[in-house]
């Protein structure tokens, strides 16, 4: 009887997760609970971190209870996490003070701003590889302490404690005995000086956020706590240990064994989210990447360097609940399929401006090449082809970065389901575009890190091996002709809104 299971809680934007896997990468069974999601104005994204808890500890016992191991059979357990969500509660009873500002909330756009005007952005840049911006933690502990009455006061006071969503179930499952947070989260909160691993004093002054609130930053790997007794839902995991954690991007990338320099993945989801591991030296961009730990093992350090698409799989949803010309995103690779190429249409998917390389919070959503022979197969192959554009554009950037090509990419998220666009990826960036048939990358991670911990494995070498079988496109036809279009149509697209 197996003794190794290891069980990932993967905590998403919309829903928790927990998956049962064996050390072969093996799902033995999963599970999955959603939560609500809290809109109070136009702009704020909030969760009720009891809400959040709740779902994650169902979502695990669910788990455990479908697969019919006993928690003498799991070696232990791994977290990973949506990133930048920050909330606070007290140190005494664990009880929440407010609701978590989660990642997508602008609230603090402001702030950041007046941070870029006085002149801040280079030394956070250079401290922390981010750009002043209100997605990342920082800012959100900054409110909530400023706008919850009393946080701050109690803040000082050493009665509330703070953290990202990895902290926050570290806290819980340990039954309050952990406040942790491991180097990819932290790299993520605009507070965490990464070359040096530690929070940042003159970041945490200048953003108002007393150290003392802060989880101690650890490495991604090893003994982060141990499950307790008290646990609602998981009194049958009582003293399994916690022994990996990542934020959920670098724990994907880690779940594509990408443990080597110059190794690369991209999550097609509704945005695209392309890592590149720069190894032990962290490469500060000269094209708008961002700069983070990917991971913290056996003392080292490895950073990746971090760029995004805004609209990729949500210009799919687009095409099917705006334009109502797919019922299924199915549909849009088989429409894509049946023209021969894209009749000279071209669609930049804008809709919220452009992310690296171009940076344009102006540009706005494009479509052109119209003809009258123009046909909705036509447009749902520019849509595809314009994420595939888009990751080549992010690629190429990151190339530059790094000083060095890529030597192939390897993909998830739900839409890397299409060969049409995988093969066009491949077609473009002259290089195989790996689609591993594990698709569970995210949670995978996770649990690669917490088997590094316990032991499982000596190494992350050992586990690169393990039960992997990519779908691999190769690249079959010269694209650079459509791809200078491309160039042209992007030219369009961009500064298109007027400032200000
Ligand atoms: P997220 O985690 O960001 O919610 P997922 O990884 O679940 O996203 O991917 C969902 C996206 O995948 C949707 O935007 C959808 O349009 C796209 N998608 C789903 N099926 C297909 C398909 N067959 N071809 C292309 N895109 C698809």
């Amino acid at each position: 009887m197996t003794k190794d299971y290891l069980l990932a809680l993967d905590q998403g934007t919309t829903s928790s997760r927990a998956l049962l896997f064996t050390p072969q990468g093996e799902i033995v069974a999963s599970a999955q609970v959603p939560f609500p999601q809290h809109y109070p104005k136009p702009g704020w994204v909030e969760h009720d971190p009891m809400e959040l808890l709740d779902s994650q500890l169902r979502a695990a016992a669910d788990c455990v209870a479908k697969s019919g191991v006993c928690s003498g059979q799991i070696a232990a357990v791994g977290l990973a996490n949506q990133r930048e969500t920050a909330l606070l509660w007290e140190k005494r009873t664990g009880k929440p003070v407010g609701n978590a500002i989660v990642w997508q909330c602008r609230r603090t756009a402001e702030f950041c701003t007046r941070l870029q005007q006085e002149g801040y952005a280079q030394a956070i840049r250079a401290r922390t590889g981010l750009l002043p911006d209100a997605y990342f933690s920082g800012t959100k502990y900054r409110w909530l302490l400023d706008e919850i009455p009393g946080a701050r006061a109690r803040a000082e006071r050493g009665e509330l404690i703070g953290g990202t969503v990895d902290s926050w179930l570290l806290w819980n499952l340990t039954g309050g005995k952990t406040h942790r947070s491991d180097y990819a989260n932290c790299s993520r909160t605009m507070l965490l000086d990464i070359h040096r691993r530690c929070w940042d004093e003159d970041l945490c002054q200048l953003l108002e956020v007393p150290r003392q609130i802060l989880p101690e930053p650890v490495e991604n790997s090893g003994l982060l706590g141990v499950v307790a007794s008290n646990v609602p839902h998981l009194e049958a995991l009582a003293g399994v240990p916690i022994c990996g954690a990542a934020g959920d991007q670098q724990a994907a990338l880690f779940g594509q064994g990408c443990f080597a320099p110059g190794q690369l993945k991209n999550t097609y989801g509704t945005g695209c989210f392309t890592l590149l591991n720069t190894g032990q030296t962290p490469v500060l961009s000269q094209n708008g990447l961002l700069t983070c730990i990917g991971w913290g093992l056996g003392g080292k350090t490895t950073y990746v360097l971090e760029g995004s698409v805004f609209n990729a799989g949500s210009s799919i949803q687009w095409l099917r609940d705006e334009l109502g010309l797919i019922e299924t995103a199915h549909q849009c690779d088989v429409l894509a399929e049946s023209v021969p190429d894209n009749g000279g249409v071209y669609l930049v998917s804008a809709f919220t401006g452009l992310g690296a390389p171009h940076w344009d919070m102006y540009a706005r959503g494009t479509l052109v090449g119209l003809t009258r022979g123009t046909t909705k197969a036509h447009i749902c192959r520019a849509t595809l082809e314009g994420i595939a554009y888009q990751t080549a554009d992010l690629i190429a950037a990151m190339e530059r970065d790094a000083g060095h090509p890529i030597p192939a990419l390897r993909v998830d998220g739900g839409a890397s389901v299409s060969d049409f666009m995988m093969q066009y990826q491949a077609d473009l960036l002259g290089v195989p575009v790996e689609r591993p048939d594990l698709v569970e990358t995210t949670a995978w991670g996770a649990a690669c890190l917490a088997g590094l911990g316990a032991g499982l494995w000596s190494g992350p070498e050992e586990i690169a091996g393990a039960g992997r079988h990519h779908t691999v496109y190769t690249p079959q036809t010269d694209r650079s002709k459509e791809y200078a279009r491309w160039q042209r149509a992007l030219d369009r697209a961009m500064a298109w809104e007027e400032e200000g």
